[in-house]
């Protein structure tokens, strides 16, 4: 018997750590590691001890044995892995940084709660670090509590472990509050002797086409929203009902990435299977009352370009009540038969591939219709959306087409906003840094005492557990520049800065 890492892995590493052997890769520093979906446990090395099930914050790892169902596959997976793969080597034993005795009362400022804050909050605490997280909305947890799908169950379990980090006794929360309208860049610095900004990535990226401000269009940013219950998404802003123009039972959502499979799954699946998860209340009552049957997936790339990931679509791809087609021509259906063996395109070689007719309404029983080399020329309608205007991307044969909808959601990826008091890369929506120090690009210098971690550091790229390693380097520059007194330690007192809050 050996352990397997299975659909939900977060790819944070936690098992990695702990793992006696170094049985499971690729490990932080290999190549690989954050580029692949998920790591891997080599089934020739594992002694079965199960220290990585018990490390595990999703609940990923499982005996071989006991796997079930669709995770059966993993075994296969994880061994496919390592195949034709050297052994691994060990490489030289990387221990976090710790804080010198001169800085030992260092006081950080983490702006953000959700999963780069968190990870970054908790990679303080393993130094002498106070840390004060901030966040402006009185609910902490950002993406953990507000982006994961309901249904993730797994994945929301990290949240329990962000939990332990806030409640710590050298941790501070300071909820409800916003950097640049409640309190400013300067005063943070003034109470503490660095700012962390986990900030994320608060806006949409944009389609650029007519239309896309109609009503019933949303970006997913919106939709997850919803259904997660976000305090700032009113409940009433999706409508799912039959009926009005346009309104044929599918949906139409841009982009597919894990994002965009995430909205397609929560809209197609039975309500009784999402009774009991964290879904909000009126997404339930709306999706159980829900009219649309089907969802249109429109990517600009082929199928083995797609970007949601293939452990997302697997158990779509299982479900009995989910027909999951490929709407495309003869080369599209020649490229998924001429698919290399475990690529994405590979894996829709079971599907139906033909070209549809979307004039019509959608068909009783429920589809993902996964449509590649589309992209949107115009919403068309005149007050709400009433269709989507599809042309063949570039390169790509196929009638610019109009499918009758009216919903579509826009998937095309998160934007970050800039952050007051803090230099900004407009073409890329990310804050200028060196590994994780905030540098001013009109001197080239750090902005003192000031970092960035997650989202807003890196682009909207990776899931939760990718902000752990980049939380391990932020956090190194932290400590390397308290040590050599480049920021200094024992600045202000909670009770200073809470005084400075207003009331
Ligand atoms: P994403 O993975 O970057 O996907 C964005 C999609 O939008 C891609 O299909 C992209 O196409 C498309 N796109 C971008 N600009 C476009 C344009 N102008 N016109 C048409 N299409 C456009 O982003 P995401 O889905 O928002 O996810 C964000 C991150 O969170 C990802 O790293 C994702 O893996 C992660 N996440 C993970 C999970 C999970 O593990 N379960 C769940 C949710 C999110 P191209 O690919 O051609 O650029």
């Amino acid at each position: 018997m050996a352990f397997a890492v299975t659909q939900s892995c977060c790819n944070d590493a936690s098992c990695v750590s702990v793992c006696p052997v170094n049985c499971i890769h690729p490990a932080p520093g290999e190549p690989g590691f954050g580029t692949t979906e998920m790591v891997f446990i080599d089934p020739r090395s594992c002694i079965d001890c199960g220290a990585c099930a018990d490390a595990c914050p999703v609940d990923a790892i499982k005996p071989v044995d006991a796997l079930v169902g669709d995770e059966q596959a993993y075994a296969a997976i994880n061994a496919a892995h390592f195949e034709d793969a050297p052994a691994p080597a060990w490489g030289a034993p990387d221990f976090p940084a710790s804080l010198d005795a001169h800085a030992a009362g260092l006081r950080v400022a983490v702006v953000g709660t959700g999963p780069a804050a968190s990870y970054a909050a908790s990679a303080l605490l393993t130094t002498s670090a106070r840390v004060t997280m901030v966040d402006r909305l009185e609910q902490p947890g950002g993406l953990v509590r507000f982006g994961v799908a309901p249904d993730h169950l797994d994945t929301r379990k990290i949240g329990a472990r962000f939990e332990t980090v806030r409640r710590h006794p050298r941790v501070e929360m300071v909820l409800g509050t916003e950097v640049g309208r409640d309190v400013t860049h300067e005063q943070l610095l003034t109470h503490h002797d660095a700012v962390v900004y986990a900030v994320g990535a608060s806006a949409d990226r944009r389609l650029d086409v007519p239309g896309e401000d109609l009503a019933g269009s949303l970006p997913a940013r919106t939709f997850v929203g919803w259904y997660n219950g976000h305090p700032e998404v009113p409940a009433d802003v999706v409508d799912l009902t039959a009926g009005g123009e346009g309104r044929t039972g599918r949906v139409v959502v841009v982009g597919n990435g894990n994002v965009a499979l995430d909205m397609a799954r929560l809209l197609l699946t039975d309500t009784a299977g999402l009774a009991g998860t964290p879904l909000a209340a009126h997404a339930l009552a709306a999706l159980g009352a829900s009219a649309v049957t089907e969802v249109v997936l429109v990517g600009r790339r082929g199928p083995d370009e797609a970007a949601y990931s293939l452990s997302e679509l697997r158990p779509l791809l299982a479900r009995e009540d989910l027909d999951v087609v490929v709407d495309g021509g003869p080369e599209v259906a020649a490229a998924v038969a001429a698919a290399a063996p475990g690529s994405k395109a590979a894996a829709l070689q079971g599907c139906e591939v033909a070209p549809l007719d979307h004039a019509g309404p959608a068909p009783g029983r429920r589809r993902l219709v996964l449509r590649f080399h589309t992209v949107v020329e115009r919403l068309v309608g005149d007050a709400r959306v009433e269709a989507v205007c599809l042309a063949p991307a570039p390169g790509a044969v196929r009638d610019t087409e109009e499918v009758r909808t009216g919903l579509v959601l826009r998937s095309v990826g998160y934007r970050s906003e800039p952050v007051p008091g803090l230099p900004f890369d407009h073409a890329t929506s990310t804050v200028p840094h060196r590994e994780g120090r905030v540098v001013d690009p009109a001197t080239g210098r750090p902005v003192p005492a000031t970092y960035v971690v997650g989202w807003i550091k890196r682009g909207p790229r990776g899931g939760i557990g990718s902000n752990r390693a980049d939380a391990a380097e932020t956090v190194g520059a932290v400590v390397d520049d308290a040590n050599a007194r480049v920021i200094s330690s024992g600045r202000g007192s909670t009770r200073s800065f809470r005084r400075a809050l207003p009331r």
